[in-house]
């Protein structure tokens, strides 16, 4: 029986993660869950698993939840809280499906206590992926991903020897604009990137897959995860979103990972690696896909993919502040004070703005993502 801390469980991750959780009662139990306000959805989660501790981020929510919650449960607050249930010793894995920065010390603390991760957060290993991947070696700690390429990547690579390793192909759906005209970007509505064709996501990761700024954050996951320098990570379109990356070693040989497009898959399996559970959701059924396309990302429209590729290239605080300076943006173009088409030009206004560290420790990087950030605020709002 595995023991399960679920950061995020009312985001989109976290609910099929808890249904994972419920196909296989004998396998995993959830202990812990935390979410940042959402306690209606918390309190039924609350009744069906019984976990025993919950951490509510918003401290008002925390006090309301605490007196409609039963005997034996903690109710915890704040980031504080979601600190202790990192940390608590009933936890053998932390899944980490939180979005954005704030994943990042729950992270790190879960790993400082020997905690396994399964990891569905991209920001926080953009942002300190070195440190991260060191203190995980040191604690002899397993972060095992379940961003659908990243998980495709390691399974590919599973049992091989690294070192043969070529090339890793990144595929990426092209997001809802593939076709779109660039032209006809710089007006879109919020309302129309938000609706994602492939994927039914959190907010932050859709507007990122609009941009594909979410293929260059997988970009820089894929170098930490796996130790890979940028020039050997290829990003190629696959619209049908069938193969979920692949890899290409020294002799030609190309693995491949494929499935249906369900977050439960891989989520299941970074739970339950190295075996395979059996499942009833959906199998491929090649004859009626008939055809895979691929093709090559267009830079040009969508200069978020080439700002991360810098960023990938010149490492130190550049993915630090690449994310922050993007977080900011996609907040703002979702309240609407920011074009679609001005999310580049400000991520890149702040990149060459920064005076970089080559190899910052977790407080540099910290320094680096709030400069990223009030640097991005301040030519947003010098912008209109
Ligand atoms: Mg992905």
């Amino acid at each position: 029986m595995k023991n399960i801390a679920i950061l995020g469980s009312t985001g989109s991750i976290g609910k099929n993660a808890l249904e994972v959780v419920r196909r296989f009662p004998g396998e995993f139990r959830v202990v812990a869950i935390s979410a940042n306000s959402n306690i209606d959805l918390l309190s039924r989660q609350m009744r069906e698993f019984h976990p025993k501790l919950v951490c509510v981020i918003d401290r008002a929510a925390s006090l309301a939840l605490r007196s409609k919650a039963g005997r034996g449960v903690r109710v915890l607050s704040e980031e504080a809280g979601l600190l202790e249930l990192c940390r608590d010793k009933r936890v053998d894995t932390v899944l980490v499906s939180i979005s954005g920065s704030q994943a990042l010390l729950p992270l790190v603390t879960a790993i400082q206590h020997g905690k396994d991760i399964a990891l569905a957060n991209k920001e926080a290993l953009v942002m300190a992926g070195s440190i991260i991947m060191e203190l995980a070696a040191r604690k002899n700690v397993r972060i095992i991903p379940i961003d659908s390429e990243q998980s495709a990547i390691w399974q590919c690579l599973e049992g091989e020897d690294k070192s043969r390793l070529r090339k890793i192909y990144l595929t990426a759906s092209g997001g809802p604009f593939r076709k779109t005209k660039a032209k006809d970007l710089k007006n879109i509505s919020v309302e129309k990137v938000l609706r994602h064709p492939r994927w039914k996501m959190g907010r932050k990761i859709t507007v990122d897959s609009a941009t594909l700024m979410n293929k260059g954050l997988e970009l820089l996951e894929a170098m930490f995860l796996f130790d890979v320098p940028a020039d050997k990570i290829k990003v190629l379109v696959h619209p049908e979103a069938v193969i979920h990356s692949m890899v290409e070693f020294v002799d030609g040989v190309v693995m491949a990972q494929l499935s249906a497009t369900d977050m439960r898959i891989p989520i299941q399996y970074a739970l339950s690696w190295p075996r395979r559970l059996e499942h009833s959701a959906q199998y491929l059924d090649f004859a009626r896909l008939r055809a895979l396309h691929f093709e090559e990302p267009n830079f040009k429209k969508f200069p978020c993919l080439g700002l991360a590729y810098r960023a990938a290239r010149e490492m130190g605080t550049y993915p630090a502040v690449l994310n922050a300076a993007n977080e900011v943006c996609v907040e703002e173009f979702l309240k609407r004070n920011l074009g679609f088409t001005s999310i580049p030009k400000v991520v890149e206004r702040v990149l060459d703005k920064h005076r970089f560290i080559k190899k910052p420790d977790l407080e540099g990087i910290q320094e680096a993502d709030s400069w990223a950030r009030r640097s991005a605020y301040r030519l947003i709002t010098r912008m209109d």
